[in-house]
């Protein structure tokens, strides 16, 4: 079922814009589509912010907010020839944040939440590709806290503050300009969507917020035959990384090392144990969020060691 929602971009018959009003709150195995694209388009999702614009001030009260209405992500979008079984490579092209971004705290979210005696807010504007808040100038480093597709049958309906095989919620700031996504693809046609942008964020995303932003997304979505994964992997200019995440940090790491692992195994005609020994001294496990329903880590190795093109050939 296709609405014809989304609108053609000047500059060629595939550069197609999702409105931010075209969104989700769960990545659910069927999902009703925006739009059909070819594979290897270029697809413009004009994201919302986390709290979908209804925090404008810092007088605006979060305990007065419609909470039915964090954390969506817009799409989903329908790539053509996308089965299960194969891989969504998606381009980050561009990520153009708007010129205002907020942070919050509120009691009992976040790493230090029982600490939190009343929910603040803070707005943080955006001058000159630097983000000031209360006076302190920082770079913007702007990155994709949701981005996915649809979960496989098994695993079933997923909210979208939650990350899991699927992508979904991950907070990794490496998620940016420049870097490339791999999903598994669960459901014919992928059904990609994106949202909940941040103009800043470190790793932990220790407040449960990052510097919540509206922006403009820009990705390529092309489909890698024959190729699957079990979580995301994410290519940036020197590493290549496994995304997992699970209950505890624990979890996490093991569902990231554990694909690792597997896959240095294969590439390096390596017994598993010696595979073991080789994560130990060249894959680095790196925090991504502490704050979500489920964390987030990645593994990462350089691609000194492993191209990210010989990596994805272990991938079958
Ligand atoms: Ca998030
Ligand atoms: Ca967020």
């Amino acid at each position: 079922m296709i609405n014809a929602i989304a609108t053609q971009c000047e500059g060629g018959p595939q550069m197609v814009r999702i409105s931010k009003d075209q969104i989700i709150h769960t990545f659910a195995p069927n999902m009703t589509v925006v739009t059909e694209v070819e594979d290897g388009a270029i697809v413009l999702f004009e994201g919302n912010d986390c709290f979908t614009q209804q925090v404008r001030t810092e007088r605006d009260a979060l305990h007065t907010i419609d909470r039915e209405q964090l954390n969506p992500a817009t799409g989903p979008v329908y790539v053509r020839g996308a089965e299960s079984g194969d891989l969504l490579k998606v381009d980050i092209l561009a990520i153009d944040v708007a010129d205002q971004g907020v942070i919050a705290v509120v009691p009992g979210e976040g790493i230090l939440g029982k600490e939190v005696q009343e929910a603040i807010v803070r707005i943080v504007p955006i001058e000159n590709g630097e983000a000031i808040f209360q006076g302190i100038r920082m770079p913007i480093q702007p990155m994709i806290g949701v981005i996915g597709v649809a979960p496989s049958d098994q695993d079933g309906p997923c909210p979208t503050d939650t990350p899991w095989k699927h992508g979904g919620n991950m907070d990794t700031r490496d998620i940016r300009r420049g870097s490339t996504l791999y999903f598994p693809v669960q459901q014919e046609g992928a059904l990609f969507a994106l949202g909940d942008c941040h103009a800043l964020m470190a790793d932990g995303e220790v407040c449960f917020t990052g510097l919540e932003i509206m922006a403009d997304v820009t990705v390529k979505l092309s489909v890698v035959k024959k190729k699957t994964s079990t979580w995301p992997i994410l290519e940036v200019e020197d590493s290549t990384m496994v995304i997992g995440s699970g209950v505890t940090l624990e979890k996490a790491t093991e569902a990231a090392v554990s694909q690792m692992v597997a896959c240095l195994a294969k590439a390096f005609n390596l017994m598993w144990e010696e595979a073991y020994m080789l994560a130990s001294l060249a894959v680095d496990v790196r925090i991504s969020q502490v704050v979500d329903p489920m964390v987030t880590v990645r593994a990462v190795v350089s691609k000194h060691l492993i191209s990210t093109e010989k990596f994805l050939e272990q991938l079958m």
